[in-house]
Parts: C-alpha cells; sequence; structure tokens
C-alpha cells in the first residue's frame, strides 16, 4: 500500500494530450492506471499551445510510426467524436505555391500523399486557388489540395479522452512531478511531492521533460530533447471572413512552416515560428517575429492589413535531435517512452496510445479486461459554428461577453469530475477571458466564482 493506494498497472508520467490519449486506451483495455502531471492542471505543456489542425498524415516520413499514429489518430478521433460532441471545421488544406521553385515541389509533394494513402489530395491551378479563396494575394501560383485536413478544439478532445479515462478508474494526480524512481526488478517505486507510488510499469509522455524523465528513471536517455518554439498571432473573429481553407506553405525539412488558419473559436490564426531555444519552460513571445508573422500574413491575404489582433501566444514543440519519434521501450524494465512528439501530437496521440498499449500488452502475460461499452458523455460545445450555452435559456448570465461564456459554463467546468486546477484550465474548458479583452473585464468575477475551487487561484492571496 502506498500514498496513492495499491499497486498500479502503468503510470503515466505527463497529462499532455500524449498523456490523456494514453490514459484513455490503457483504461479502456482494463489496465489499472495512474497519471502523474507536474502541473496544476492537464494540457499544461505543448499541448496548451498549437494550430489546431487534424492532419492527414499527407506529407509525413512514408513507413513512418508517426505517419500510422497520425492517420490511426485521425480515423479514430473520427469515430468517438460524436459521443463526446466534438466539434470539427471542415475547412480542408491548401499547400501554396508562391514562386517558380515552390510551384516545382507541388508534383511531388502530391505524389508522396498519393503514397501515404491521402488518395483525395489533388494539384489545383492558379485560376482555381482564388475561386476557393479570393481573398489571396494574386500573386498564389498553384496549390496541393488537402480536402480531410481540418480543424478542431485542441482543449476538448484531450479533455475527453482523459474524462473518460477517469469515469473508468484512471486516477489523475496534480502538482505531482515525478521527484525520483527505482526499479526492484520487479516493480517501479515512483516518488512525487504527494507520496510515493507503486507499478508494474512506467509510461514516459512528458513532453519536453521526456529525455530527463528517462535519465530519471533509467539512468541515461536514448534521446535529446531540442525545444522549439512556435509563436502565434490571433487575428479577430472579423478576419475570420477573409479564409476558409488552411493555407500550409510547401514545407521545408525543418518545419512545416507558418500557416494561416481558422480556429474552431471563430478566429484567424498565423503561425507557428520555428524557434530553437535551450530553455525548456519558457515559450516567450517577442515582438521581431510577431511582427513577421503579421507581415506574412498580410502577403498572403492582403486585406488583413486591417485586421485587428486578439491575443498572441507560444508553444514549444518537444523536439529532438532526430525528426521522428523517439517512441521506444524495455519491456523487462516495464518502461515506454513516446518522446519527442514535436509537431503532429495533437492527430496522432489517439493512435500513439493504442501503439504504445499494443507493445506494453505484448509485453506481458495476463492483462485486465478490456471494457466493450467504456461511457463516453457530451462535452460542452465551445465552437463558434454550432450552438453555444449562451442561447440556452437558463444559463445564469454571461459572465465573459467577448467570448460569450455563460455562467453554466463555468459552474459546470468547475463542478466536473476533472475540474480545472488553474486559470489557464479554466479558460481551456470554457474560453473566458479568450477574446478581444483578454479577461479585462471579467477577471474579478472569475475571481469570485472561482475562490477556493483552483489549487492556484486566480487572485493569489497577499500576506498581510
Ligand atoms: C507551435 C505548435 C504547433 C502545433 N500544431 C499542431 C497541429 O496543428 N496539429 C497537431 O496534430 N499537432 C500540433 N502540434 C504538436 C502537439 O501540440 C504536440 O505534439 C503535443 O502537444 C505533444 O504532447 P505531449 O503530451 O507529448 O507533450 P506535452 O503537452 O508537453 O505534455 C507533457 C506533460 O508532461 C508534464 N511533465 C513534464 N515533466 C514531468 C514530470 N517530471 N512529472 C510529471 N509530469 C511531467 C508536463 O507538465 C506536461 O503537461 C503543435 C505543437 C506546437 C508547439
Amino acid at each position: 500500500m502506498t500514498a496513492f493506494g495499491d499497486l498500479v498497472d502503468a503510470v503515466i508520467i505527463g497529462a499532455g494530450v500524449v498523456g490523456c490519449a494514453m490514459a484513455r486506451r490503457f483504461s479502456v483495455e482494463g489496465a489499472s492506471v495512474v497519471v502523474l502531471e507536474r502541473a496544476p492542471d492537464i494540457l499544461s505543456g505543448a499541448s496548451k499551445a498549437n494550430s489546431a489542425i487534424l492532419h492527414t498524415g499527407f506529407d509525413a516520413p512514408p513507413g513512418s510510426v508517426e505517419l500510422q499514429c497520425m492517420q490511426s489518430g485521425y480515423d479514430e478521433y473520427m469515430q468517438i467524436r460524436e459521443s463526446f460532441n466534438l466539434p470539427i471545421l471542415e475547412t480542408g488544406a491548401m499547400v501554396a505555391a508562391w514562386d517558380d521553385s515552390e510551384e516545382g515541389r507541388l508534383p511531388e509533394l502530391l505524389d508522396q500523399a498519393l503514397l501515404n494513402g491521402v488518395a483525395d489530395a489533388r494539384l489545383l491551378g492558379r485560376a482555381e486557388v482564388l475561386a476557393r479563396e479570393p481573398a489571396l494575394g494574386t500573386h498564389v501560383r498553384a496549390a496541393l489540395l488537402v480536402p480531410r485536413e481540418i480543424i478542431i478544439d485542441p482543449w476538448s478532445a484531450p479533455l475527453a479522452y482523459a474524462m473518460q479515462a477517469k469515469a473508468l478508474g484512471a486516477r489523475f494526480q496534480f502538482n505531482a512531478g515525478l521527484l525520483s524512481a527505482r526499479f526492484d526488478g520487479d516493480l517501479w517505486h515512483l516518488e512525487t511531492p504527494s507520496g510515493t507510488l507503486a507499478a508494474r510499469s512506467v509510461i514516459n509522455s512528458a513532453g519536453i521533460q521526456g529525455d530527463s524523465v528517462e535519465r530519471m528513471l533509467l539512468g541515461e536517455a536514448q534521446f535529446e530533447i531540442r525545444p522549439r518554439k512556435g509563436q502565434f498571432v490571433v487575428f479577430d473573429k472579423a478576419a475570420a471572413k477573409h479564409l476558409r481553407t488552411i493555407l500550409l506553405p510547401v514545407p521545408t525539412a525543418r518545419t512545416k512552416g507558418v500557416v494561416l488558419t481558422r480556429t474552431i473559436f471563430g478566429n484567424l490564426l498565423v503561425g507557428p515560428t520555428a524557434e530553437e531555444q535551450e530553455e525548456r519552460e519558457r515559450p516567450d513571445v517577442t515582438r521581431p517575429e510577431l511582427d513577421m508573422l503579421i507581415a506574412k500574413a498580410v502577403e498572403l491575404v492582403p486585406a488583413l492589413a486591417q485586421a485587428q489582433v486578439t491575443a498572441v501566444y507560444a508553444g514549444l514543440r518537444p523536439a529532438s535531435e532526430e525528426k521522428h519519434y523517439r517512441v521506444h521501450c524495455l519491456p523487462e524494465k516495464g518502461y515506454f517512452c513516446a518522446g519527442g512528439i514535436r509537431s503532429t501530437g495533437l492527430t496522432a496521440a489517439l493512435g500513439i496510445a493504442r501503439h504504445v498499449h499494443g507493445l506494453w500488452a505484448q509485453s506481458r502475460t495476463a492483462g485486465g479486461e478490456r471494457f466493450a461499452a467504456p461511457p463516453t458523455f457530451p462535452l460542452p460545445n465551445l465552437a463558434e459554428h454550432l450552438p453555444r450555452d449562451w442561447q440556452t435559456p437558463g444559463h445564469d448570465g454571461i459572465v465573459c461577453h467577448c467570448e460569450m461564456v455563460t455562467g453554466r459554463e463555468i459552474e459546470a467546468a468547475l463542478g466536473s469530475p476533472l475540474p480545472p486546477g488553474d486559470f489557464g484550465g479554466l479558460r481551456r474548458r470554457t474560453r473566458c477571458a479568450m477574446g478581444r479583452c483578454q479577461g479585462f473585464n471579467c477577471l474579478a468575477r472569475l475571481a469570485s466564482l472561482t475562490e477556493g475551487r483552483l489549487s492556484v487561484p486566480i487572485a493569489p492571496e497577499v500576506d498581510p
């Protein structure tokens, strides 16, 4: 017996999108699971700041684990999304070419897409591109259309995975970073600030700390995380009318490049940059890069010169010294790693979880009983193009007027089985304070509504 209760089958380290998907898959398959997260809430690392595109894998390395996980993750998301009320925005994507050399690369990108099984990808000439997107700069030359690239809500999806895992018995421990670990030849003994824990196996999904967690567990790491920052600019909702399709650049070997896309919440987004940095915790935004992104957006869609900016943010990709995912295991030690999931993890998470669970199951002689019909439940819709809570009577008033967040939505989030641990978690669950005023008007009300209910309060207590 430990501070956390009985011995568990698997401890999952990190509650990013990969850890949440992992907790769901292992729980559905009947394993007993504890998730250790050092932050006060899920999605506090790379998973809080991405472009929210569900990728088809058209440009992923053929035959790679990444491609396989992206495609199985995409398919599983589409199978389960209705039962969780998870939205999609069916935009399609265009890889646009703006000069001779980029235009010359489109046929090879089409060949790769077809090789990767993305059979509906096709080339568009300039007139077709402009007919589809009349607001584009007229210097566009041609494009590769990938119809099934879509936009999702990057936060409600992993929240649904985590909530289903929790409903199946998984335990989430927040503010519980792994401090040390010992393998006794049979079991793992893991120490956290909240106590110790014994487990048959450990799943490393610690994102930007994946290599240091592997070192803590095994004494050395097979890979090295090289954080790659991505900054974004969010344009006001009025700007979204200028573009329907996700606009991708012709990719380079290092990055997918700067994307211009709608968000599911009704804004238009430009980013990310791709900047190597040593620092692992602080994805700061910087003025020259934000100016560059705005200039790029205006170059692609000139009408954006008049658009207002609502917000800026940055995320840190858990990239490594090699391009591919760092998925490996030591079955004899009950160690499994899903590391280096740098830029496609939102799409691939369900597939990665399936893949790692498969490796885990192969290494075991006995297992728990699979849940044939795991419980599902609808999450509140936050997508702008679908009905929102404020449109239904009895919503207890509007708290955030920019994003039309109701008192009922705030209360539902705070009272849910997996409530937010901090203000960021509440914002991601409801969109409060995410609009034009960024909380200037509603922060005091939110501080009062959440008083005593977040592990990190909105208004920190001041010592007398
Ligand atoms: C700029 C940008 C744009 C992107 N765009 C897209 C996109 O459009 N589509 C797409 O599919 N993907 C996209 N991605 C990729 C996707 O967001 C990542 O692949 C994914 O978030 C990685 O998830 P993760 O769970 O591996 O890591 P994380 O989300 O970083 O989760 C790791 C967790 O581990 C915790 N942790 C660390 N150390 C410890 C410890 N010692 N003990 C306990 N917990 C610990 C951290 O607090 C963190 O919560 C993008 C990423 C970025 C940064």
